[in-house]
């Protein structure tokens, strides 16, 4: 048997047929019959959920399945990612899909009969795993776009490279890892990759698309805030520096930056401090106390604004107490950049994926959340989108990294689509 027999056997997809019939009209019934598949690995994936650069189990599928497919598979790119290139039977440019892997040290309650019930360590503590952010549905919808690719590779005029990422949530500490990890090691070199696109499950309705052009979800930057002051009897205050008074402080001033001191009308802007570590005891005041949260910004301008302020704010604040403070940031995310042009020109796609125009909504609100698919916008233009999987069912529909988070697999069906569709679009669109 040869690999094209193979191929069309093992994933019961007949070319034959739907040859005649229109491009879309074939994404949609290779997507149909691909479908059983698709669910059937987002279920294993999900049942077997790896913490991020733990992938291998889940690597080891898509490499597997790609390989079947007859693909060019590079593995360990970037710790356990996964690239497949599948070149069209014509010549023209390189475009990439993408998808993450990891999953969550959340323990799952969907009460799904193929629920994770996997454990690990991080960090030294043992924790329970499972796909709370939809991992599991973007790998196997992109195996499943794969395999309506290739069954259509006669026709395809250049190459699709899939890439299938670890540790979007971000690596373990001391690790590095991620879409950057995976840039820096050629995940978008050979072939040359000219434009990338990517899908988030989101509770939104199920099978819309959700996106903008330019800054779609924020910049992440990790503020970490040490304080250093006088340890004294909590009865006695005058003979120390009340840190804890310090922090609620400081928890008070960053809040008060962004509903005060920046115009939050033209760019969306967040600071929360999120954790407050200091003291053991009831009636010892601390010498030390720490702060750590979030910064979300959808500027450069605002980001290095916003940084000056929190900073200013902070060592003023414990200048006035006596103590010493310590300010660190760390970026995360980058911002997520939609590229205008390839915005525009992927919507017809999109519509074509959804099945129509009032399910696609392109200019959608920015999100404060953040995504490292960021790092591969940085190199080429690129667009991210969300995908709806809130089940119609449902009356309360839990959020990402939510214990009862769950995705409706039937949309899967038109992330499929919206892969294939766009794929083939970019491949147009991009020179
Ligand atoms: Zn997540
Ligand atoms: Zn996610």
């Amino acid at each position: 048997m040869d690999r094209r027999t193979l191929l069309i056997s093992a994933a019961g997809l007949t070319v034959t047929s739907a040859a005649k019939a229109d491009t879309t009209a074939r994404i949609r019934d290779l997507a149909a019959r691909i479908q059983p598949n698709v669910v059937a690995w987002r279920r294993d994936i999900h049942e077997h959920p790896e913490l991020s650069n733990r992938e291998e189990r889940t690597a080891a599928l898509v490499a597997a399945e790609l390989r079947r497919l007859g693909l060019d598979v590079r593995e360990k790119v970037g710790k356990t990612g996964v690239v497949g290139v599948l070149k069209g039977a014509k010549p023209g440019p390189a475009v990439a899909l993408r998808a993450d892997m990891d999953a969550l040290p959340v323990l799952e309650k969907t009460g799904l009969s193929f629920a994770s019930k996997a454990t690990d360590t991080l960090e030294g503590q043992p924790v329970s795993i499972s796909h709370a952010c939809g991992h599991d549905a973007h790998t196997a919808m992109l195996l499943g776009a794969a395999n309506v690719l290739s069954a259509m590779k006669a026709d395809i005029r250049g190459s699709v490279v899939f890439i299938f990422q670890p540790a979007e949530e971000g690596p373990p500490a001391g690790e590095t890892g991620g879409a950057k990890l995976m840039v820096d090691e050629g995940a978008l070199d050979n072939p040359s990759v000219k434009a990338i696109f990517g899908l988030h499950a989101w509770p939104l309705p199920a099978g819309t698309i959700t996106y903008r052009a330019q800054g779609f979800m924020a910049a992440s930057d990790r503020i970490e805030i040490k304080l250093k002051g006088r340890q004294t009897h909590g009865a006695q205050p005058w003979n120390g520096i009340d840190m804890t008074a310090l922090a609620a402080d400081i928890v008070g001033a960053v809040n008060q930056i962004t509903a005060r001191q920046v115009d939050v009308t033209k760019e969306p802007t967040v600071a929360s401090i999120t954790l407050m570590q200091g003291g053991v005891r009831f009636n010892i005041i601390p010498e030390e106390f720490r702060l750590a949260g979030t910064l979300r910004t959808f500027s450069e301008d605002r980001r290095q604004d916003m940084q000056q302020r929190i900073r200013h704010a902070v060592t003023n604040l414990a200048e006035s107490y006596g103590a010493q403070a310590e300010v660190e940031y760390t970026l995360l995310a980058p911002l997520t950049y939609n590229d205008p042009k390839l915005a525009t020109a992927i919507l017809p796609a999109l519509e074509r994926a959804t099945g129509g125009a009032d399910k696609v909504d392109s200019t959608a609100q920015a999100f404060t959340t953040a995504e490292d698919f960021s790092q591969f916008q940085k190199k080429v233009p690129g667009v991210f989108a969300f995908l709806g999987m809130a089940d119609p069912g449902k009356s309360t529909i839990a959020p990402n990294h939510s214990p009862y988070f769950d995705v409706y697999e039937p949309a899967m069906e038109v992330g499929v689509r919206a892969h294939a569709e766009t794929a083939l679009l970019l491949l147009k669109t991009v020179t």
